[in-house]
């Protein structure tokens, strides 16, 4: 678990940061956030048990029992890793996905942020990211023209200090291979 709070801060795109922290501090995600972590998980590479593993070891801290996760959560892990249900091997979102179908309400943390955060809230989630204040505006006007993925890939290229990655990032599992590539 330490290894992956390490991995959420230097590679993890700020949709999956978001959720990460979210499920440290709150011990619990909604089904939305879940949804968009678990499969996010999945494609970095966590096996089933793994997954089991670790959602159990968060949940239990809050207010699930290990008997109610294992009642009421864990079909919903082994679904995502096709092993319940119609048995479909489900892929990690998108960017576009993500963006465009089931917007985040009240007490969900699924969503793209640079989509879906008030800007003063991203904002303030970007200065407490340490982005400079020119990077800062640069991500927030292209935010403003609606484009989202280009302010994710500024964030990129702000935090792994290039300055063009040369291709469109368009998913939160490219955006964390990336980071690797770049920082092992
Ligand atoms: Fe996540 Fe994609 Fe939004 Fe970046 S653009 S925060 S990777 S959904």
């Amino acid at each position: 678990l330490e290894q992956i709070d390490a991995l959420s801060v230097k590679s993890y795109p700020i949709c999956m940061r978001q959720l990460h922290k979210a499920l440290r501090e709150n011990h619990h995600l909604r089904h939305g956030g879940r949804m968009q972590y678990g499969l996010f998980l999945k494609g970095i590479g966590l096996t089933l048990e793994q997954a089991l593993e670790f959602w159990r070891s968060e949940f239990i801290r809050g207010k699930i029992d290990a008997d109610k996760f294992d009642k009421g959560y864990a079909y919903s892990i082994r679904h995502n890793y096709g092993k319940e249900g119609k048995r479909t091997d489900y892929t990690p979102f998108s960017c576009m996905k993500i963006i465009l179908s089931n917007p985040p309400s009240q007490g969900d943390y699924h969503g793209c942020p640079f989509r879906h955060s008030d800007p003063e809230l991203l904002k303030q989630k970007l200065q407490s990211y340490k982005i400079s204040s020119t990077g800062i505006s640069q991500i927030l006007e292209l935010v403003k023209g609606m484009h989202y993925q280009l302010a994710c890939q500024k964030y990129f290229e702000l935090t792994h200090d290039v300055d063009d990655i040369g291709f469109p990032l368009n998913h939160p599992n490219q955006y964390f291979v990336e980071s690797q590539k770049l920082l092992s």
